[in-house]
């Protein structure tokens, strides 16, 4: 794990201003540096277009800030520097500004990190050459930026057209629609589903209409209902077998030789299981083959190789993220802070990272690490906790109460209007638990006789 320390000046103003619309006067945060090893918070900011905008409390108005601002990254040895020129800052005072600021990076900087190209700061004189030397630390292309703007502006026009105007967008516009485009529909999908406003159940109608028409219209989507289809078959088979084995994995690979998006989804979905093996089990089916049978395997091993370094350094990157996120957390004033901070990176890639690391401290009794990375586990634990629904909090409390006196005093939190309802919700949660979770049950059983 790599060790982030804080910046140690100020990085973050405090500055008055007054709002363009309503005239409210209101304090704003200004930001002025932004490191992505030790801040990648405020690069998420950066790059949603959330830094150093500021909202006004009283009309709501958002104000973007005139600020210098300077961007570090030490992975790809990146240090520059924007300073609008609506400051009106003298040749003089810039290079003032930007000393000091590029001392803020170097300061407290071990002897061995210190590189060349910290002595310079690069000064970039447009924030969207700034922004593209930001987006291509993260590989994205300005062309790559350019192309998603236009996905998003025709998933708008599809969506307020009606049915004649998204068949010929649709037609017109097919290059743009790939399996990015569906992803971003299927995020769409999943953000109204979970929104009860009867607004939000007649726009997920319409985008349901709008994806099957999508599917059976373009290219993109046809491959991605045959690969649908594919995936459900085979998690059907493994459901059949009780579970998934080489042979039926590679039956299944075999099956789908030829289409490579259902091959890499497959894998994908049996990344954990693959290990090894699974090639040593194709190596025996090689060598028991001949001829063209023998040839068409050796190819489709070589295929799979190649998907499985893939998924190796997929996985190897999510891990990196979230050594990265971790440091960025232990590296802040206070772990509530560097949660707070870093929440918008908590996934669970990082939750599987941070678990690793606890069993690596608990079994190698590192006390100093378990007492620092302890409490961030805890904090974040609550703070999914909180996310949830209040009734679910409330079950979640009862059945992880140790004892009866720890489930009155749960109880006792409720009004006693709520007794019934809760009651209710008791009584049908126990139905499902009576199956699959006999423990949950009982404590269900103890606490409905409590009220
Ligand atoms: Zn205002």
């Amino acid at each position: 794990m790599v060790q982030a320390f804080p910046l140690p000046n100020p990085t973050l103003m405090q500055t008055q201003i007054q709002c363009p619309q309503c005239g409210t006067p209101f304090p704003a945060e200004v930001h002025q540096i932004v490191d992505a090893q030790r801040t990648p918070h405020l690069k998420d900011m950066l790059l949603g277009g959330a830094l150093n905008v500021a909202q006004c409390p009283s009309c709501g108005m958002a104000t973007r800030l005139a600020s210098p601002l300077l961007f570090h990254d030490s992975e790809h040895e990146m240090l520059i520097v924007h300073v609008p020129m609506e400051l009106g800052w003298s040749m003089q005072e810039q290079e003032m500004q930007i000393g000091r600021m590029a001392k803020a990076i170097t300061d407290g900087l071990p002897p061995e990190q210190f590189k060349a190209y910290l002595l310079q700061p690069k000064t970039i004189m447009t924030m969207q050459t700034f922004m593209e030397q930001v987006y291509s630390t993260e590989g994205i292309t300005p062309e790559m930026i350019k192309r998603q703007q236009d996905q998003a502006q025709l998933m708008q026009n599809l969506v307020t057209g009606d049915k004649l105007t998204q068949i010929s967008l649709i037609k017109e516009n097919e290059d743009l629609i790939d399996q990015g485009f569906f992803g971003m529909l299927q995020q769409n999908l999943q953000m109204l589903e979970q929104n009860p406003a009867p607004e939000a159940n007649k726009q997920f109608i319409l985008l349901t209409n709008l994806q099957a028409r999508l599917f059976t219209m373009t290219e993109a989507g046809k491959e991605l209902e045959l690969q649908q289809v594919a995936l459900s078959k085979f998690q059907q088979a493994v459901k059949d077998k009780g579970g998934l084995t080489y042979e039926l994995f590679l039956d299944h690979l075999i099956a789908n030789d030829g289409n490579e998006s259902v091959q890499s989804a497959m894998m994908q979905m049996g990344y954990q299981a693959i290990q090894y093996e699974l090639f040593t089990v194709l190596t025996g089916r090689i060598e028991a083959a001949e001829g063209a049978e023998a040839e068409k395997l050796t190819n489709l091993r070589e295929r799979l190789l190649e998907i499985y370094d893939q998924l190796q350094e997929q996985a190897k990157e999510q891990m990196d993220k979230a050594g990265e996120t971790l440091s960025a957390i232990l590296a802040a004033p206070s772990p509530e802070q560097g949660v707070q901070q870093n929440m918008g990176r908590i996934d669970e890639p990082f939750m599987h990272y941070l678990t690793a690391q606890l069993e690596m401290a608990t079994s190698s009794e590192n006390q100093e690490l378990l007492d620092k990375l302890k409490p961030i586990y805890a904090m974040i634990m609550s703070a999914a906790e909180n996310q949830l629904p209040p009734e679910v909090q409330l079950i979640n409390a009862l059945v992880s109460s140790e004892n009866e006196a720890q489930m009155q005093e749960v109880l006792g939190q409720i009004p006693p209007e709520a007794h019934g309802q809760v009651k209710q919700m008791l009584g049908s949660l126990l139905e499902r638990a009576t199956a699959e979770n006999p423990e949950m049950a009982a404590k269900i059983q103890q606490a409905m006789s409590l009220i």
